[in-house]
Formats: structure tokens, C-alpha cells, sequence
């Protein structure tokens, strides 16, 4: 009998739900923890506080002097809450975060002890980050990295430690993490949001681009997680025979939510309320035991954080609970994968969403100008968009047989495409002054009525416009938002930049008005970017057709998702928006690669071990079991035991037959890795692994799950999917 498996299930009905303090109202514990505006009023001389708001609104530069202040302020509060050390966080290219905690404590040079933290100390550290994946960056310029402090996201306590959100650059300037790109790409997007706003109203100086996340994810019992040897080592199963329910019954959706998983949330929510993140929403997901947590959205920069330091707090909250939060795109095959919705707007400072269509028609119309300039952008640059979500465990939701798809196309409704198709019409050049009003009156002056009663909504679009945001659905759940945000907004930026020279020609040398050159050149977006507009089915084969006729990219796997990246359109596009150099944008390539070499290795590798180890050894004894049987039968049968021991012959030939496979197929999955493994060209690697590795695990896992409902359940040593899935 399989211990490990049995005693796991032991183990996991014992558990009660635990028990969970608030502390009182949410709103008043809100960021308690956190070194906000509030607590600088509190700790900070006014000139520093000017200082501070400086950086955050307009980048400028925080002195050192300054920076001693802070620091001196931020180390009073955070050791008057306990704090005994201080770490700057920041956000390697592995996809998490990482953090190096020094002690506040320190000597004097007579001996005395003291608590010590300075202007330095705040804006640059050393941390010793040798091995953290830099894509050759550091070997070429021989230059070690460094964190420095971005002041736009607030240092915040968590558990003892002080910790600074930073970017970590290479000495020589090169960003080695994914928040130094973003906020240059937030950057670009506020001054040519900000540029193209101005049209409507003056008074508008700075745009920041908005971002509300999704977060899917599983949670399995711990013990049940840690009896699996996938799971633990691969974030997902690599077999397991699909339950006899799964998800159809819907039961799960937006159900009950389990009271073990509530505790959890409620305490999460806790936790996440301490630190400043705004979460709002908590439901089941669609397959069992899966959920979701939304935040109200926040500036994309500090969003991007929040979401990281969620998915740290959410593994920690969970280990107090007994649980595992699988994080994984598609932790369970046959059920719904997770994702990680990115909602994502424009905002002014003057307190407008640049996509919510307003009361008024020029209102309307600066709606109209960023939406259409979004859809263009995304036509102009959809194989980079679907770029930015692209990993090895996300190739399991896009571009396998679940939505969203790999091809990137934009949903808006039939109420806007019919606006939009009006406005192909509008006259080239000068408009009438008829036309101006018919426009006025009955296209643009009619979008606020059409978006109330938008209730068509298309959940299979991987970019869909949901009423006042863009969607963006094929982010994976354990994807860094960084990546897409960075991207979305650099094309964005990209665009409006292209939209206000047009305009501005029009303007000037044609001697049109404003909204007439607005018009006009909005007319031809719409008619160059008709082909990235799909209303349909996100995921049949007559849209992958039809997609192929509109050439749309439809990139299923990494190595080819990110082959564009260093494409000349690409490395120019993030040049001359400032977003990534060239030897930037070819290292983030290179990481990207090895990172997926790495998990299909991984992945083979445990495989290696699931059979020999586990499977193999478990069916053999069962077979043993049935020749022992029909040794007997033939003892008391004697010549005709072949009526009595059938299908006991027939099982045990069934059981050899999937091992003869089982081995072969194991054994040639090795012999390709090794081939693999001593290719020196990282995408030629990357290929073999996608082309000739991976193949082979579908195949195995067939005959493994074939062997699951052969063997005797009490010798199967693998927790079973409906173990790892209803077990409360
Ligand atoms: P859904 O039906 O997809 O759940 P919701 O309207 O509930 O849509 O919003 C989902 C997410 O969108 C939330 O996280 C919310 O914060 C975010 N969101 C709403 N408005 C904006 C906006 N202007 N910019 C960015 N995100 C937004
Ligand atoms: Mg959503």
C-alpha cells in the first residue's frame, strides 16, 4: 500500500478551517503598513515631502540630503512597528521577486551598538546577485548590478523587514530586472498620452496608465500537494487520470466557497489589507478548487507590485493554512487552466479614464481617439503583444484547446464596431458643416447610451474592450504583469506619438481643424486595422483559418512566441521609445529561452523519476499480484485454467504492454535530452526541447494514466485527481 499517498489523505481530513482575527474595519487598518503619504506627513519635513511628491509625479531627482531624510524617517517608523531589518526588493528576470535583508543594527567603533540606515543605504545597494539570469548583460560588460529606489512605490513592512521596492540595472545602465522597462514604458505612454489629451483639455499634464489583475490559482491541501512529486517539483501534474467529475457539473462556479478556503482569504485579505492592496473581489473559478482575487485597480507600476507581493503573501497566508497555491497555468489537465486578466486604462491627473466615453461629444471623441489608436497599436504590434505572456507553462493555456487563443485579436462589442463603421465613412479633408453635426449628434454623441446597454461580452477574446478598459486575457497566472504592461504601453506610446504628427500635419498644412485632422485620421485606422477586430469564437479551427488569411501570428509555443522580440521592428520600436536597448531587448530574449529550457528539462527529468520510481515498481507488484493469481488457478485448474484466469492474462498483458511503451518512450525522451543538452545555441536548444523533448510527454502520461485505471488503487503511489481536487 502507498504510504505517502494514504497518510496524505489522513493527513488532510483532519484539518478544520482556522480561525481569523480582523482588526478591525478594513478601512481603517488600510495600509497600515505601509510608508505612504500619510506616514511622510507624520515623519517628513515639508521640503522633503516636496521632494518626495517631486519624483513620484514628475521623476525629478531626490537629493541626498533629502534621501537621508527619508531614510531617517522611514527607519523610525518602521523600527517603531518592530521592524529590525530592511531589504531592497526588487524584481529579477526569473519573473519574481527577490529581496537580501541587512539589520538595521550596527556597531559604533567604541563597541556601542546602534540602529543605523542612511540617505545611502535607501537609494543603492549592492546586492551579491551573480546568478541571477542577466542573458549575458553582466558577462559582456563585465559590470556588476545594483538596486536603486523607486520612490514611486512605497516602502512598506512586511513581517520585520523594511522593504524598498528598486530596479536592478547593470553598472553600465542596462536594466537587469522587468520594473526598470516598465516604468520607462510608463513614462513614454504618459508624455504621449499627455501630448494627445491636450487636445481636449489643457489642463491636463500627466497620464498614468491604470491596472486592475485577476488572479486565478488552485489550492490544494498541502500534504496532498507534497505527496506528488510533479507538483512539488514542477508546479503542476505531470499525470494523473482525470477525475470522474471535473468541472462540467458547474457546481464549483461561483459557488459556496469552502470554509478551509475562506479562512484563508479572509486571512489573506487581511494581510494584503496591511500592505496597502486594495482586494476587493474573492470568488470559485470555474474548475474545482480553483479561485480568484481582484484588487480595485491602481497606477500600473504599483499594481505590477502589489501583484508580486500578493503572491508571495498568498503562499505564506497559505502555509499557515495547510495549503498550496498552485500557481501554475495549468496545474490539472481537463480542467481550466489559470489566468491573469490584466484591465488596463489611462487616466489623467485631472481625474479622466481617457477609454470611458464621456457626456459630452468631444468628450467622445478624445474617447474614440484612444480607443482607436489601442486597437491600432495592438494590429501594428499584436506578435510582440503576444510575446510579452509567452512562457513554458503558459503554452498550456494559449494555443492549446483553451481560451484565450495564441492569436491576438480585439473584441469590442457590435455597438462600437457599428460606430466604428460609421466613422470609415467620414469625408476625407474638410467636413461639411452637416456632417460635423450628423457626426456629432448621432455617431459620437450616442456612445455613452450604447455603452449602458453593452451587454454582449465575449470571454474567449484574448483583448477585449469591457466598457471603460481594455481586457488583456491571456496574461498566465504566474506571469509578471511587468512583461505585457511594458510592452501594451511602449506600442501605445508608440502609436499616439505617430496619431499626434498626423494630426498635426493635418492641422498645419491642410488647414483642417482639430477635430476635422482627429477624424481624418482616425477614418484610417480604423480601415488599416480591421483585421485584428474578431467577434467570434476565440478558439475553432475556422478562426486559426481565418486568423492565417488576415495574417494574424498564431505563435502556440515560446520559442516562437518570442523569436520577434529582436526582430528590427522590435528592437527599433523599444529604442526610440526608450523602453530597452538593443543588447537589453536580446538579453530578456536569451533569459526568456533558457528559462523555458530549463522547465521542459525539468519537467522530463521528473518524468524519469515518476516512472522508474513510482510507476513501474507499483504496477509490477500488482502484476506480481495476478501471476500469483493465476499460478493458483492453474493448480487447482490444471490444464484448463484459461477459463478461470482470462482476464487476469489479459491485465497482466495489458500492464506490460503500457510498460514496454512506458520505457521506451522514457528512454528516447532521455537520449533527446541529452542530444539537447550539449547544443551551445540557446534558440536551437530551446527548439529541440519544444520539438523533440516535450513531444514525448503526452504520449507517457497516456499510457501512465492508462495504468492509473488498470492497478489496484490501494498500490497506485500518485494522489489521484480526485483526491487532490475534492478532498476538503
Ligand atoms: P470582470 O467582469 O472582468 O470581473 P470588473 O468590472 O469587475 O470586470 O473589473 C475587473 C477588474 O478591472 C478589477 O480588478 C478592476 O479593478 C479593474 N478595472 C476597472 N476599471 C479599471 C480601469 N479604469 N483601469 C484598470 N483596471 C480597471
Ligand atoms: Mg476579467
Amino acid at each position: 500500500m502507498s504510504g505517502l499517498r494514504f497518510n496524505a489523505i489522513l493527513e488532510s481530513q483532519k484539518r478544520t478551517p482556522l480561525p481569523i482575527e480582523e482588526k478591525g474595519r478594513r478601512s481603517e487598518f488600510f495600509a497600515t503598513n505601509v510608508f505612504n503619504e500619510d506616514k511622510m506627513l507624520q515623519y517628513l519635513t515639508k521640503d522633503a515631502l516636496e521632494s518626495v511628491r517631486g519624483a513620484i509625479d514628475s521623476g525629478s531627482k531626490i537629493e541626498r540630503k533629502i534621501a537621508d531624510q527619508v531614510a531617517e524617517a522611514m527607519k523610525g517608523w518602521a523600527i517603531s512597528k518592530g521592524a529590525t531589518h530592511y531589504t531592497h526588493w526588487f524584481q529579477p528576470l526569473t519573473g519574481t521577486t527577490a529581496e537580501k535583508h541587512d539589520a538595521f543594527f550596527d556597531l559604533l567603533p567604541d563597541g556601542k551598538a546602534l540602529e543605523k540606515f542612511g540617505g545611502g543605504q535607501l537609494v543603492q545597494q549592492e546586492p551579491d546577485a551573480s546568478s541571477f539570469p542577466h542573458g549575458g548583460i553582466r558577462n559582456t560588460f563585465e559590470a556588476r548590478g545594483y538596486t536603486a529606489w523607486d520612490p514611486t512605490s512605497p516602502a512598506f513592512l512586511y513581517g520585520t523587514t523594511l522593504c524598498i521596492p528598486t530596479i536592478f540595472v547593470a553598472y553600465t545602465g542596462e536594466a537587469l530586472d522587468n520594473k526598470a522597462p516598465l516604468l520607462r514604458a510608463l513614462n513614454a505612454i504618459d508624455d504621449a498620452a499627455t501630448a494627445v489629451a491636450k487636445y481636449f483639455d489643457k489642463n491636463v499634464s500627466k497620464v498614468n496608465a491604470t491596472l486592475g489583475w485577476e488572479q486565478e490559482y488552485f489550492l490544494i491541501d498541502k500534504s496532498l500537494a507534497m505527496s506528488r512529486p510533479d507538483i512539488v517539483m514542477t508546479g503542476r501534474t505531470l499525470v494523473g487520470q482525470t477525475a470522474a467529475k471535473g468541472q462540467q457539473l458547474d457546481d464549483h462556479y461561483f459557488g459556496v466557497i469552502p470554509s478551509r478556503v475562506l479562512s484563508f482569504m479572509r486571512h489573506l485579505e487581511v494581510e494584503c489589507t496591511l500592505l496597502g492592496i486594495p482586494v476587493k473581489t474573492r470568488h470559485n473559478e470555474v474548475a474545482p478548487n480553483q479561485f480568484e482575487l481582484a484588487p480595485i485597480f491602481e497606477e500600473a507600476n504599483l499594481a505590477v507590485d502589489h501583484n508580486l507581493l500578493l503572491m508571495d503573501v498568498m503562499e505564506k497566508v497559505a502555509e499557515k493554512h495547510h495549503l498550496k497555491v498552485l500557481f501554475h497555468e495549468k496545474p490539472f489537465a481537463g480542467i481550466n487552466g489559470s489566468g491573469k486578466h490584466n484591465n488596463w486604462s489611462l487616466a489623467t491627473n485631472t481625474g479622466v479614464n481617457l477609454l470611458s466615453p464621456g457626456s459630452t461629444p468631444m468628450k467622445n471623441l478624445q474617447f474614440l481617439t484612444f480607443f482607436v489608436n489601442t486597437i491600432k497599436a495592438v494590429d501594428t504590434y499584436e506578435e510582440l503583444l503576444r510575446s510579452s505572456i509567452a512562457s513554458a507553462s503558459n503554452d498550456h493555456r494559449l494555443g492549446a484547446n483553451e481560451a484565450p487563443p495564441a492569436i491576438i485579436s480585439i473584441f469590442i462589442g457590435k455597438q462600437l464596431s457599428s460606430v466604428l463603421d460609421e466613422l470609415e465613412g467620414v469625408s476625407q479633408g474638410k467636413l461639411s458643416p452637416e456632417e460635423k453635426t450628423e457626426l456629432k449628434l448621432n455617431v459620437v454623441g450616442k456612445i455613452p447610451e450604447i455603452m449602458l446597454d453593452n451587454t454582449d461580452r465575449n470571454r474567449t477574446s484574448p483583448f477585449a474592450f469591457t466598457g471603460n478598459k481594455f481586457e488583456m486575457r491571456g496574461v498566465g497566472s504566474k506571469t509578471n504583469c511587468a512583461k505585457p504592461m511594458t510592452v501594451l504601453n511602449t506600442i501605445v506610446a508608440k502609436q499616439l506619438m505617430a496619431f499626434k504628427t498626423e494630426v498635426d500635419v493635418l492641422v498645419d498644412k491642410k488647414n483642417l481643424k482639430k477635430d476635422e485632422a482627429i477624424f481624418n485620421v482616425l477614418r484610417e485606422y480604423i480601415k488599416t486595422s480591421k483585421r485584428i477586430r474578431f467577434d467570434g469564437d476565440g478558439y475553432s479551427l475556422d478562426w486559426e483559418k481565418e486568423a492565417a488569411k488576415r495574417k494574424l501570428s498564431n505563435n502556440k509555443n515560446t520559442p516562437d512566441a518570442i523569436q520577434v522580440l529582436t526582430s528590427k521592428e522590435s528592437l527599433e520600436l523599444f529604442k526610440s521609445m526608450g523602453v530597452m536597448s538593443e543588447v537589453e531587448v536580446k538579453a530578456r530574449q536569451e533569459v526568456e529561452l533558457e528559462a523555458y529550457i530549463m522547465h521542459v528539462q525539468i519537467e522530463g527529468r521528473v518524468f524519469n523519476e515518476l516512472i522508474y520510481s513510482y510507476v513501474i515498481p507499483s504496477v509490477v507488484e500488482y502484476q506480481n499480484r495476478l501471476i500469483n493469481n493465476v499460478r493458483g488457478l492453474k493448480e487447482i485448474y490444471g490444464a484448463s485454467f484459461k477459463k478461470q484466469a482470462n482476464s487476469q492474462l489479459i491485465i497482466i498483458e495489458a500492464i506490460s504492454g503500457h510498460i514496454a511503451i512506458l520505457k521506451e518512450k522514457t528512454d528516447a525522451m532521455v537520449e533527446e535530452r541529452k542530444k539537447a543538452n550539449i547544443m551551445t545555441d540557446t534558440h536551437k536548444k530551446a527548439y529541440a526541447y519544444c520539438e523533440k523533448v516535450k513531444p514525448y510527454f503526452e504520449e507517457i502520461r497516456y499510457h501512465c494514466d492508462k495504468l492509473e485505471r488498470l492497478v489496484d488503487d490501494q498500490l497506485w503511489p500518485l494522489t489521484k485527481y480526485r483526491e487532490l481536487l475534492f478532498v476538503k
